[in-house]
């Protein structure tokens, strides 16, 4: 809890304001840092690929970046368009190691199910998890070991349930956010 910093969210596309406002809330209450939603949004146009049809994250990352966030600001955007970086076939966001923005996108949380069918409950608590991951990656943290740690990487949605909305203790400390575990006394850290 010593690190001072505050989190931006930038809305990039069409999502719908209530998905960024119910972020907002979750966030809000898991981080004790102030964080607030841009009042103008970005139009990811400047980042589609017209090869693959879908939107390079690099790009967007780019674009955030201008003009830079004021020190102590994160910036992390949230999108409903299809991200990919080249050695994958989809990414569900992406973030500078140790830089101060960071994007996350919708698309690809949703289930199997055609988009739009999914409750909207379970693509709230998915996008919640995929921003704090992100986040992490602007404190300069990798992946995670811990299986219900925000940090673990998730290839299918299904896998970003099994996850926690929260960071374990060493995670926590790094991100200088509250730790969350007596919710999980039952798990054991790895070594
Ligand atoms: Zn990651
Ligand atoms: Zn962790």
């Amino acid at each position: 809890m010593t690190l001072s910093w505050q989190l931006e969210l930038v809305s990039i596309g069409a999502v719908a304001p209530v998905v960024m406002r119910l972020l907002r809330e979750d966030l809000v209450s898991r981080l004790s840092h102030a964080v607030w939603i841009a009042e103008a949004s970005i139009s990811p146009v400047p980042a589609f690929d017209h090869h693959r049809q879908q939107y390079l994250a690099s790009a967007l990352l780019e674009m955030l970046l201008v003009p830079p966030p004021p020190p102590g600001v994160r910036r992390i955007a949230v999108t409903d368009v299809d991200l990919f970086l080249p050695v994958f076939t989809h990414v569900f966001g992406s973030a500078q190691l140790d830089g101060p923005v960071g994007v996350a996108s919708t698309f690809r949380l949703h289930p199997d199910a055609v988009a739009g069918t999914v409750d909207p409950e379970v693509l709230r608590h998915r996008l919640l998890k995929e921003v704090l991951h992100e986040l992490g990656h602007t404190f300069g943290l990798v992946h995670c070991r811990v299986p219900w740690c925000a940090m673990s990487p998730s290839r299918l949605p299904e896998e970003v349930d099994l996850k926690d909305a929260a960071y374990c203790t060493a995670c926590a400390v790094r991100v200088g956010v509250p730790e969350e575990i007596p919710y999980h006394l039952d798990e054991q850290d790895p070594p």
